[in-house]
């Protein structure tokens, strides 16, 4: 079976990252229009840098959980076609053994240059004065898409989705567009959706199967599942 999984901050909260809009604010109470738009790092650079600098600390410290590991082990199995896309910007899937991760929303790993727009792997602490590894200015940001921005990848995840037998969704609000929208994308192709979260999302006509719980959960739990089939 084609497979398609989006995954968003939900998946990573049980890891210890908090997700985007969950009760404890946005991202340790930044703004979204002074961290995330180029807009807000036109602005405050310094602010901006260390704000992201802080997330890259962050994420090194905590571990991918059972949901993570639970994906990996569906794409390693082999026997289906398994395409990852995710929202975050962390490396937990990577990091549970998931390859080939679209990272639609760029990653906190890698730096983007907005001269050359030469992608290439972030110091653990990224300054205003650093200078691009492939043509040397000093403009170098976070490969992070921002608001405003458009995602990764877009192409061949709409050639996916088109493609899919399966489209599932874990722990993404369905707040934040295009990825919002993918499951009505594979939904009017031919995809059974299933949603898996904790709560059921404004999605609610567009899903044809619901798990409502902890990712470590209910995602293992599906996996086993698929595997069975
Ligand atoms: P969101 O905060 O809008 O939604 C998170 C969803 O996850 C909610 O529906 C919530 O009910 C669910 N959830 C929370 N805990 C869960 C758990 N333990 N198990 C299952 N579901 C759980 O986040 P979003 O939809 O991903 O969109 C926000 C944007 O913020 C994304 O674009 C992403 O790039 C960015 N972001 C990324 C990270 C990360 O990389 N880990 C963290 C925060 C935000």
């Amino acid at each position: 079976m084609k497979i398609v999984i989006l995954t968003g901050s939900g998946i990573s909260a049980e890891s210890g990252i908090p997700t985007f809009r969950g009760s404890d604010g946005l991202w340790n109470g930044f703004k979204v229009e002074d961290v995330a738009t180029p807009e807000g790092f036109k602005k405050n650079k310094q602010l901006v840098l260390d704000f992201y600098n802080s997330r890259r600390k962050d994420v090194k410290s905590v571990v991918p959980n059972d949901a993570h590991f639970a994906i990996a082990k569906l794409q390693n199995s082999g026997l289906h076609d398994v395409t990852l896309i995710t929202q975050n910007v962390d490396d937990l899937h990577e990091r549970a053994g998931s390859k080939n991760v679209l990272h639609m929303h760029g990653s906190l790993a890698n730096a983007l240059c907005s001269h050359c727009g030469e992608v290439f792997p972030a110091n653990e602490v990224m300054m205003v004065e650093d200078a691009c590894a492939e043509c040397g200015e000093k403009t170098v940001r976070p490969d992070i898409v921002w608001f405003g921005e458009i995602p990764y990848y877009m192409d061949e995840i709409d050639y996916k989705l088109r493609d899919a037998d399966i489209f599932v969704s874990i722990g993404t609000s369905g707040n934040v567009y295009p990825a919002a929208g993918f499951v009505r994308i594979a939904k009017k192709k031919k995809a059974k959706t299933v949603e898996l979260n904790l709560e059921p999302t404004g999605g609610y006509h567009d899903f044809s199967e619901r798990k409502i719980g902890l990712a470590t959960k209910v995602v293992p739990e599906w996996v086993d599942d698929i595997l069975k089939m």
